[in-house]
């Protein structure tokens, strides 16, 4: 495998177990990609060339050619006619929205998007409306109920990071262009691992610029490096780099770090084996909580959460895990609502069989403690 072998197996930080190789299941590196030597590489030469710090805002003197030859590459592999680069993620949510809505307009969101999206529509100071998860038929409905502003918007995830189900983006585009309201998505999740060419939830569904004008995505996740792009048509990318303020008043990502995304791309486009892998893994893991009884969703994506509900309880079976060497985060309200606590496993195309394999029987054991603790009366949830 062309990626460091042990990428999963990191040095534990915590406590007692300080310095204790333990195994990473919740890392949204979900391509193996920040160990990848010609990322490591990419990103050296970058510091070499450029130093470390882009030293201002672009618009001051920030930029180089690296944020510009990446922006032209991902306006190519995106199929937009162009692309604008931001220090992250959640600042590009807060530009994305307060740039298309902001004073007077209205917000239409997912309600179980992102923390960036719900604190952009709140800074936007635009009324922000959420509809059921997933739901068109509930968009339609709040679409319906909403005055005539002109400034209206809908965002959603692509792939829900607390979930890892898939948002169903053609009947949700289907219902924006019948009110003529754009869609944003938010593709942070699947950028890199969704579709054919990596190019995420719009390349899976089929869905153009027609669709879904403006999509976002992230390097710090399938990419394996750190920073944001939003993409669409040159006009309204124009109009965020002209307006966005979290593009404007911020210093740039450093160089290196787009030579870094730069790389991630051609790694995404060359080496589809990495999604093909992490696909294998993902369904190994499915069918192995399947046949242990676990209570997991659906999910198809690397975001595999396994509900608990008690938000103490989740936290104890993490610091379990965490005892038989492998680390899973316990994701508690209110980043989940009340009473879903989960542990949010997530699968990586740099696991190997065997660690999936060695997560499911820590499972099982735990399952079967709880079961014990319980009378024999459990009902294999954890
Ligand atoms: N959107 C979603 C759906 C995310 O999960 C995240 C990060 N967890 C972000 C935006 C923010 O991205 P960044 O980490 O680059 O700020």
């Amino acid at each position: 495998m062309d990626c460091r072998a042990d990428k999963e197996q990191l040095k534990a930080d915590r406590g007692p177990w300080s310095g204790r190789e333990v195994l990473n299941f919740c890392s949204n590196d979900y391509l193996g990609l920040a160990g990848h030597p010609s990322l490591i590489a990419s990103m050296k030469q970058g510091v070499e060339h450029f130093g470390v710090g882009g030293g201002a805002a672009r618009l001051i003197c920030g930029n180089s050619s690296a944020h510009n030859r990446l922006e032209e590459r991902l306006a190519e592999f995106t199929g937009r006619e162009r692309a604008l680069v931001f220090s992250t993620g959640y600042m590009a949510n807060l530009a994305l929205i307060n740039v298309f809505a902001g004073r007077g307009g209205v917000i239409i969101g997912d309600r179980l998007n992102h923390a960036s999206l719900v604190d952009a529509a709140m800074l936007a100071q635009a009324t922000f409306k959420r509809y059921k998860h997933a739901d068109p038929q509930s968009l339609k409905h709040i679409l319906g109920k909403t005055g005539p502003a002109c400034n209206k918007l809908v965002v959603t995830e692509s792939v829900f990071s607390m979930d890892g189900d898939i948002a169903p983006l053609p009947l949700i585009a289907e219902t924006c262009a019948g009110t003529r309201v754009p869609l944003l998505v938010d593709d942070a999740h699947g950028f890199g691992v969704l579709g054919k060419g990596g190019r995420g939830a719009l390349e899976h569904f089929n869905l153009g610029s027609r669709d879904v004008p403006l999509m976002m995505a992230t390097f710090g996740k399938a990419l394996g490096a750190f920073g944001a792009f939003i993409a669409g048509d040159a006009e309204l990318i124009e109009c965020l780099l002209q307006t966005g303020r979290t593009y404007i008043y911020t210093t740039a990502l450093p160089p290196a770090l787009a030579e870094a995304a730069h790389c991630a791309l051609d790694l995404v486009e060359r080496e589809r084996w990495r999604a093909d892998r992490l696909n294998a893994l993902i369904k190994r893991f499915q069918d192995g909580a399947t046949k242990l009884g676990l209570r997991i969703s659906t999910s198809t994506t690397p975001i595999q959460p396994l509900l608990v509900g008690d938000a103490r309880r989740a936290t104890a079976v993490s610091d379990e895990l965490f005892h038989r060497g492998i680390i899973v985060a316990a994701i508690r309200p209110p980043t989940v609502p009340r009473h879903t606590a989960r542990l949010r496993i997530s699968l990586t195309a740099a696991h190997t069989e065997g660690q999936v394999d060695h997560l499911l029987s820590a499972l099982a054991d735990l399952t079967l403690d709880r079961e014990r603790l319980a009378g024999g009366a459990g009902d294999n949830c954890l």
